[in-house]
């Protein structure tokens, strides 16, 4: 779907659009659609930028990190950005250069805004750096891969990572303190 800019009224632009199941292709994307996004908004003019601002509401899932199964999300992600266009001089006289091209202006091309690539970029950018089905999710027993949430294996009990740091610790303790024995007193 593109939100052509051709039309646009002075006093702005709004668009509503509601997925339909497969509109989207997510094959590139760490997430799977469980309900289509349903996008609202409005398309301003700033200069030579397009400003978007509005929101996407959606359901997916992505996968926990450590037991690798789906975890549904449901997201109401705000969106706030700008968009300059792809040839920044075209009907513009005098300078051309937009100042500070930073990395958060998108670029659009035809006088037309691609709404897919927008809603998919969100989203992905919306998914937490480190996902978890549950904070005290146990994940894969590294041995046999067996769900530890829902089974026990008869395998060496994985460390539990909330406990690795401090394991890791007296490992140190214990490296740098070779000689010391514990019953010695000080003076
Ligand atoms: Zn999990
Ligand atoms: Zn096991």
């Amino acid at each position: 779907m593109y939100i052509s800019l051709v039309r646009m009224p002075a006093d702005g632009l709004r668009f509503e659009h509601r997925y339909a199941t497969g509109e989207l292709d997510t094959s590139n994307h760490e997430f799977e659609l469980v309900e289509p996004p349903n996008v609202t908004g409005r398309i301003d003019r700033t200069g030579i930028e397009m400003r978007v601002r509005g929101e996407i509401k959606t359901s997916f899932t992505a996968m926990c990190d450590r037991c690798l199964i789906d975890v549904p999300f449901s997201l109401v992600i705000p969106i706030d950005l700008l968009y300059a266009p792809e040839d920044p001089g075209a009907g513009r006289s005098g300078e051309t250069e937009i100042h500070d091209r930073d990395l958060d202006i998108s670029i659009y091309d035809h006088d037309q805004i691609d709404l897919d690539a927008l809603v998919l970029e969100q989203i992905e950018l919306s998914l937490p750096s480190r996902l978890l089905c549950s904070e005290d999710c146990r994940g894969l027993c590294p041995e046999c891969g067996v769900l530890l949430n829902e089974e026990e294996c008869g395998c060496k009990k994985p460390v539990d990572p909330r406990w690795q740091a401090l394991a890791d610790l007296a490992d140190q303790v214990k490296l740098n303190k070779p000689n010391e024995s514990p019953d010695e007193p000080d003076n």
